[in-house]
């Protein structure tokens, strides 16, 4: 029982990491489970969740909250930051790496420990703005 149970557990784990490395949309957990559930026809919203929340946790992919309420996801976990468009709402990678020096900043302020952070710009996507204008 504990093996088939961990068994299922890595198949949709597995499953998860490949639908998020295959897109750089940074989907939120509702498509994934809509992908996964291609694969894995019995596979539940709650458990795609869990799964998510496990990967996380592990540092696997990186949750990003934008400004509505939807959480995304992300598989790529070098160090960058996102653009989320005003008008689109999609969201873009940009490469560039101020961890260490921000979070020493932080933690100069704070008392406790500082272990990462998520930055998120707001604009125009490419297509937004080109269209703009
Ligand atoms: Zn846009
Ligand atoms: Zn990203």
């Amino acid at each position: 029982m504990k093996n088939q149970n961990a068994t299922r557990y890595s198949k949709q784990r597995e499953c998860i990491l490949r639908v998020l490395g295959e897109t750089d949309t940074h989907p939120t957990a509702s498509y994934i489970y809509h992908r996964v559930r291609e694969e894995i026809p019995n596979v539940s919203l709650g458990t795609v969740y869990r799964n998510l929340a496990k990967l996380t946790e592990e540092g696997a992919v990186i949750k990003i909250f934008s400004d509505d309420t939807s959480e995304r996801y992300d598989a790529c976990t070098s160090p960058h930051c996102h653009v989320l468009c005003r008008r689109c709402g999609s969201v873009s990678d940009v490469f560039i790496d101020c961890s260490d020096a921000l979070d020493k900043e932080a933690e100069k302020v704070y008392d406790g420990k500082i272990s990462g952070h998520s930055i998120t710009f707001w604009g125009l996507c490419e297509k937004c703005s080109r269209d703009d204008g």
